[in-house]
């Protein structure tokens, strides 16, 4: 399973850091979680496109979340893609994705009558509204949909994505919240979003109460080491950091107070194989700490239980990342 990191912003604009996605490759599947701002240019650069998702998956509907939707629909169609996108998203996601597809419905027409291509599929969408529990199976692929504190926003989840060799667990936006950090339990990598706290502002916390407010659903840099160390997770993977520039040093030690594991700051289109703990870019294999053992025998059996029909995978693009 190779984890890449595709957006690891937030609504904040920044070049560096584009708004929150990701992909999970396993086996020539590609899936995407999240939709942010610069989706479809990061994942042409991580060596993938839209053509090539074969499920979405949204963690909730704040619009950093789910801002891309629409240009992954129609540059799919242009790259050639003949099937609708597959997304599985929270109570909402029906509505919000059929107002997308009507408000471009003119524009549709237009185009293919114009454009003539063969098939019109990929400007569809089934989606399928989930809920707690597992949401999504194929193959070894299982997921695993948990609900997160990130009120008032509700529902909002979490992802866990297994296989028999690989445990990966995806935070969403979410505060301080036990339940993940159950489900968490010793996954191989964490990734978890981050809100950068520099300590008590009075004048900040006085004169801005909407900073106040964002913090309050997000995780603290001075609690989030904690998250990783009671889900005993192998790596914690930053992302989503609210702001976007911030001090890393100091965000390193105020994490690693907290985690005594392998902390990586998260950088777009950084790649994680996550079986084997080792990050993968700019020409580097780096291995984070101790190796896992063996497959883990609960996420095996579980893997198994369960077969459904799900949508046809498409070409590996993996080879590109490695
Ligand atoms: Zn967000
Ligand atoms: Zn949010």
């Amino acid at each position: 399973m190779i984890f890449t990191l595709l957006g690891t912003g937030c609504p904040q604009v920044d070049t560096r850091r584009f708004g929150p996605s990701q992909i999970v490759r396993h086996h020539g599947a590609t899936y995407l979680i999240d939709c942010g701002s610069g989706t479809t240019q990061r994942l042409m650069a991580a060596g993938a496109t839209g053509a090539d998702v074969d499920a979405v998956f949204l963690t909730h509907l704040h619009s950093d979340h789910i801002v891309d939707l629409f240009q992954l629909i129609i540059s799919s169609w242009h790259q050639g893609r003949d099937r609708p996108q597959y997304v599985y998203g929270p109570k909402g996601t029906k509505r919000y994705v059929k107002g997308l597809l009507k408000l471009w419905q003119p524009e549709f027409k237009q185009r293919i009558a114009h454009e003539k291509r063969t098939s019109v599929a990929a400007l569809g969408a089934e989606v399928v509204e989930i809920k707690a529990g597992e949401i999504f199976h194929a193959g070894e692929m299982m997921v695993t949909a948990v609900v997160v504190d990130h009120y008032p926003v509700r529902p909002a989840f979490g992802f866990l994505f297994e296989t028999p060799e690989a445990r990966l667990a995806i935070s969403g936006d979410t505060t301080y919240c036990p339940e993940l950090i159950e489900a968490a339990r010793g996954v191989d990598v964490l990734v978890h979003e981050v809100y950068i706290h520099r300590g008590p502002q009075p004048s900040m916390l006085v004169e801005d109460p909407g900073s106040r407010n964002v913090q309050s659903y997000h995780t603290s840099s001075d609690v989030v080491g904690r998250v990783a160390r009671e889900a005993d997770a192998g790596v914690l993977l930053l992302s989503h950091f609210v702001p976007t520039r911030f001090d890393e040093e100091e965000l390193l030690q105020q994490v690693s107070a907290d985690f005594d594991g392998p902390i990586l700051i998260g950088e777009d289109l950084m790649n994680v194989d996550v079986a084997g703990r080792r990050v993968l870019s700019w020409g580097m294999s780096l291995a984070l700490g101790k190796q896992p053992q063996a497959p883990k025998p609960e996420a095996k059996l579980r893997a198994t239980q369960k077969t459904e029909a799900v949508p046809r995978e498409s070409k590996t693009r993996t080879r590109h990342i490695i």
